[in-house]
């Protein structure tokens, strides 16, 4: 009742929601009030949490947050989702994100922007959250749920997280099973959870993460414990600071943050080393090649016969190319275009192929700092904090909002495991997050430096 009630006093404002499912909630959390009084019930009984409205929720508005699906209610449900309903947890409703998750900012979505709670010192002034899980990470910092299920292709878990002062983590490519979740590009994304605190995203993976016969991709590696991981010291565990991240233009206070980070990590007992991470700089220019690739080919089955919107036209070509020009945003539009052109025959070796390839490369800088024993890389989350909407810089050109993600697609072009831990806050007052970056399937050790850190 006390976060329905949030939602009704606060959604107005911050437009996190995009359907609300209190009724339903309400008869789940009964239920989940009589097995607590039975001393039954799963881990996460009777515990409110949000999704992403890009997770396929049974009989429950799916849209991706794009026109073109519209009214589209599946009659299934995410493996995620079903993961977390199965330990108890209860749904409070949809979450508003970019269209198909492709932004950084929530600004794409059909259903309007979603308002990031905070505000800097002095201003009422409407910044975005972040995204494209903006907002699973406005709800989480409102109040508005307790936790919130949330997708990461190329940073939409770690940079709104680091926006609105809250704790996301990408786990390892394979981790979570991408069945149900509508794909964007098939090879980088994952599923994870938005939360309060490190503790509580510990939680949170253990349930959403699971092998799945659906997705080939899922790996079927035991889930430790996560929460054990919680309260460990850190102690002589070494931790990589690539010097490569120290990009041009980056804010002197992102870069004292960095180190206060370090510090605290080394009075903790951790030993810091520099590390070469010497492909860093090709990450982005990479990953916006494979990402529109993957997603041109993934929006091919929006044709306006199966799913959602349809515009009719005078014969079956016309009805496609009058439901996608009306279904789609500019900024899905913009991917389809250069994921097409990538792929087409003449340019495919000069831009998808060469991405490939310096994708491995990425892999390696990363394979060679885990072959010389780092346990763990420490870098900013994002090169700046929360901007406002519709920031006039940040819409001069599609490639400056594409910076946001200059620390962060490099762990899902390797596959890595990654979290962005608030790590306090800039002049303004607004928050700001580190990044910890880790070994396949060592999410662990992510949340035990994670907490020394939050
Ligand atoms: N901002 C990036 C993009 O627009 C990442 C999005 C994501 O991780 N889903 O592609």
């Amino acid at each position: 009742e006390a976060f329905i009630g949030n939602i009704e006093a606060a959604n107005a404002a911050l437009n996190a929601y995009v359907a609300v499912t209190a009724e339903k909630a309400r008869e789940l959390a009964k239920a989940s009030d009589a097995k607590l009084a039975k001393g039954e019930g799963g881990a996460l009984e009777g515990i409110p949490l949000g999704v992403k409205d890009l997770f396929a929720t049974e009989g429950v508005h799916t849209q991706a947050c794009s026109h073109i699906l519209d009214g589209f209610k599946p009659s299934y449900e995410s493996t995620v989702t079903a993961n977390l309903w199965e330990d108890g947890a209860v749904m409070l409703g949809k979450l508003n994100m970019d269209e198909f998750a492709m932004g950084s900012s929530n600004e794409t979505s059909y259903y309007g922007n979603v308002i990031n709670p905070w505000r800097k010192k002095g201003s009422n002034e409407a910044l975005v959250p972040g995204g494209s899980s903006g907002g699973s990470a406005s709800a989480v910092a409102a109040n508005l749920c307790m936790g919130a299920t949330a997708t990461d292709t190329g940073g939409s878990i770690r940079q709104p997280a680091a926006l609105t002062g809250t704790v996301g983590i990408k786990p390892t490519y394979g981790r979570c099973s991408r069945w149900g979740t509508v794909a964007f590009a098939s090879s980088l994304d994952q599923a994870g959870p938005i939360a309060h605190t490190v503790r509580d995203s510990a939680i949170l993976l253990k349930s959403m993460a699971s092998v799945d016969p659906k997705d080939t991709t899922s790996v079927d590696i035991e889930v430790p414990d996560y929460e054990a991981a919680i309260g460990k010291s850190v102690k002589g565990l070494k931790i990589g600071i690539p010097a490569e991240y120290r990009v041009d233009g980056m804010s002197g206070e992102i870069d004292a943050l960095w180190q206060k980070g370090i510090d605290w990590l080394k009075d903790a007992g951790a030993e810091i080393v520099d590390i070469a991470m010497p492909h860093t700089k090709y990450a982005l220019p990479a990953y916006y090649i494979v990402a529109p690739a993957e997603a041109s080919s993934n929006l091919a089955r929006y044709d306006g016969v199966r799913y959602g919107l349809r515009v009719p036209g005078k014969d079956i070509v016309e009805m496609y190319e009058n439901t996608r020009a009306e279904g789609f945003g500019d900024e899905v539009k913009r991917r389809i275009l250069i994921g097409t052109y990538v792929l087409s025959a003449g340019y495919y070796d000069a831009y998808y192929l060469k991405a490939q390839k310096v994708r491995t490369l990425i892999k390696r800088d990363f394979d060679l700092a885990w072959q010389n024993g780092v346990d763990a890389i420490l870098t900013p989350a994002t090169p700046s904090a929360a901007f406002a909407i519709g920031d006039k810089e940040m819409h001069s050109d599609p490639v400056k909002m594409y910076m946001q993600d200059i620390f962060t697609v490099t762990v899902n072009m390797a596959g890595l495991p990654g979290i962005s831990v608030p790590a306090g806050l800039d002049s303004d007052g607004l928050p700001l997050g580190l990044q910890l970056i880790g070994k396949p399937f060592d999410e662990s050790t992510l949340f035990q430096m994670g907490q020394v850190i939050e």
